[in-house]
């Protein structure tokens, strides 16, 4: 047992986002967290059920088409019994009598029913027998991934609690999202972390690289989480959440004022004028971005727009979501990138082995050409350009080689169309290697996007999801701001667009060095937005030009933050809560 709660506190990295009041929810590993709630129209689950099940059964048929039932007969034998366990009775139709018995929602019930089979395996003496205690957990989390990806009445289910986990992969935020999910707390992670990135879009205070903290905390314990600061607060005195209490309508109370601010252009006081884009990484992502002004969207990550399929979408599925995009912004440029598929973001089916070093390996456009999807998906945007003012934007380009690969299909589909080109076509610069093939390919592409989230993994050679070692990468070093000033140079010389769309976009300490860095087109995280016009209209171009000089010029990071950290204060910009 653990003591009786007292008060303490831990402090992550923050997220710029709300403060949160509210019970510790303990997440262990793979579990997903299964609400219980009454039902009224039992019939509607019971299909959601017949359907989540149905979706698993699709999905063991197709990863079992991928072995060769002579050189992998044991491995195709699991895959056989899958597909009898998932046909069973007991797994559906006494499931199906609990739910119309009970009233109580499908989840649940299978969760429930779930536990009794672990425990009755776990009485099994035959070993061989008890080992499919994990192909019947395997399967039941599959099933019900899929239930409570149903929203349904699940929504804001767990809208007061606080999530604690080791790491929570982007996909599973979006499903705790559906739930009402408004804050999360991991010992794992990073500010570059695509969980991180996603927790920004969907509005969710999020700190991250707290180590142990799981062992510190109790399930229903109280937890202030401030992610303007990130400072957690476990346990408070009722004193403290007065005062939290208090600096929480403060803070929404400036929101109200930034939304005003950000429905205008963004200038700095000496009158420099910067483009602001949105990046977005859900479809569904909050409604109230609509009601700030972006003048385009800058990344549209591709990969996220399908986060409810566990296989790759076909041409028509994807050109109906291009389209739809297209016209509902048809007054603004939209970059949608390819397929970005990294270790954390791939659809189970396609995750056929296991590498090593993923991000390294086998991802982006890289991942594209291997599993031969790429084509697909470019066919399916080339034919939806004709619906608005579409960017091409191409992931974790490495080599030149890629590049005319790129155009060779694109070639090919120019002509299978029988279309004009009329759209553009960019890189990400996020390898070392692609800022020196730009003076192989800068005739051929209309612009570039910085993605500083993998551009700094490679720089410092650090796993951008790994706390651990995070601290050798921070933007504020001097190596990185000289790197950066370095290609923003370049790439002035070739005369391309540049802009940026990686996470330190929208963290507002950074903008003075991007603005001195003279980057004048950021794509930020939508609900950033407000905060990042704020900074920018109270610093000058010509003070940040300045700034960042004496940034190259120092030695350590730490006296970088601190140089900015004043920079700041001296324009009057708040930051902390
Ligand atoms: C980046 O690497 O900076 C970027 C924007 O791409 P992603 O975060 O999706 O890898
Ligand atoms: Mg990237």
């Amino acid at each position: 047992m653990k003591d009786k709660p007292k008060p303490h506190n831990f402090k992550g990295n923050k997220n710029y986002k709300s403060i949160i009041i509210g019970f510790i929810r303990i997440l262990k590993k793979d579990n997903v967290i299964v609400p219980k709630y009454k039902i009224e129209n039992t019939e509607l689950e019971v299909k959601n059920l017949l359907n989540a099940i149905n979706e698993v059964k699709k999905e063991v048929k197709l990863l079992q088409k991928k072995i060769n039932p002579n050189k992998e007969k044991d491995i195709y034998a699991i895959f056989d019994f899958y597909k009898m366990y998932l046909e069973d009775d007991y797994y559906i139709n006494d499931a199906i009598e609990e739910i119309r018995e009970k009233k109580l929602n499908a989840a649940y019930i299978i969760e429930e029913r779930h536990k009794k089979t672990i425990s009755f395996f776990n009485t099994l003496e035959d070993p061989k027998m008890r080992e499919r205690k994990d192909d019947i957990d395997f399967l039941t989390q599959k099933v019900l991934n899929y239930l409570l990806k149903n929203k349904g009445n699940s929504s804001n289910i767990l809208s007061n609690q606080v999530i604690f986990a080791k790491k929570i992969s982007p996909l599973d935020l979006i499903l705790y999202h559906a739930q009402g999910v408004k804050a999360i707390v991991t010992e794992e992670g990073t500010f570059t972390s695509h969980t991180s990135i996603i927790a920004n879009t969907l509005d969710i205070s999020y700190i991250m690289g707290i180590e142990n903290c799981l062992n510190a905390v109790n399930n229903n314990d109280i937890a202030i989480i401030n992610g303007f600061t990130g400072e957690i607060i476990i346990n408070p005195e009722q004193s403290s959440i007065t005062k939290y209490k208090i600096k929480k309508e403060e803070q929404e109370n400036l929101l109200l004022e930034l939304e005003k601010e950000a429905l205008y252009k963004s200038y700095t006081t000496d009158n420099k004028y910067i483009k602001i884009m949105s990046n977005i990484d859900v479809i569904d992502a909050p409604e109230k971005i609509n009601k700030y002004n972006f003048e385009g969207i800058g990344l549209a990550r591709s990969e996220f727009m399908f986060h409810d399929k566990e296989t790759i979408p076909s041409y028509e599925e994807q050109l109906i979501i291009y389209k739809e995009l297209l016209i509902k912004n048809k007054n603004i440029e939209v970059t949608i990138r390819t397929f970005d598929f990294s270790e954390d973001k791939t659809p189970n089916t396609l995750k056929v082995f296991h590498q090593h070093n993923p991000s390294m390996g086998l991802r982006g456009i890289r991942f594209s050409f291997y599993q031969k999807i790429f084509k697909t998906q470019l066919k399916a945007l080339i034919e939806a350009s004709k619906f608005g003012n579409l960017k091409i934007l191409f992931p974790m380009i490495s080599s030149y080689q890629e590049f005319i690969d790129i155009k060779k299909i694109e070639a090919e589909i120019l002509k299978e169309l029988n279309i004009k080109k009329n759209y553009k076509l960019g890189i990400m610069i996020e390898t070392i290697s692609s800022v020196y093939i730009l003076q192989d390919i800068y005739k051929d592409i209309d612009f570039i996007s910085l993605g500083t989230n993998d551009l700094m993994q490679y720089f410092f050679a650090v796993d951008r999801s790994n706390s651990i070692v995070k601290y050798l990468s921070s933007p504020f070093a001097p190596s990185f701001i000289r790197f950066l000033n370095e290609i923003t140079s370049l790439i002035k010389k070739y005369n391309i667009e540049l802009s940026i769309c990686g996470k330190i976009a929208s963290m507002p300490n950074i903008i003075p060095i991007l603005i001195g860095l003279n980057l004048d087109i950021l794509s930020v995280s939508p609900l950033s937005i407000p905060i990042i016009k704020r900074v920018i209209k109270k610093i000058s171009y010509s003070e940040s030009v300045k700034l960042v000089n004496k940034l190259i010029k120092n030695k350590t990071y730490k006296e970088n933050e601190n140089l900015v950290a004043n920079f700041l204060k001296d324009n009057k910009v708040n930051l902390e809560f």
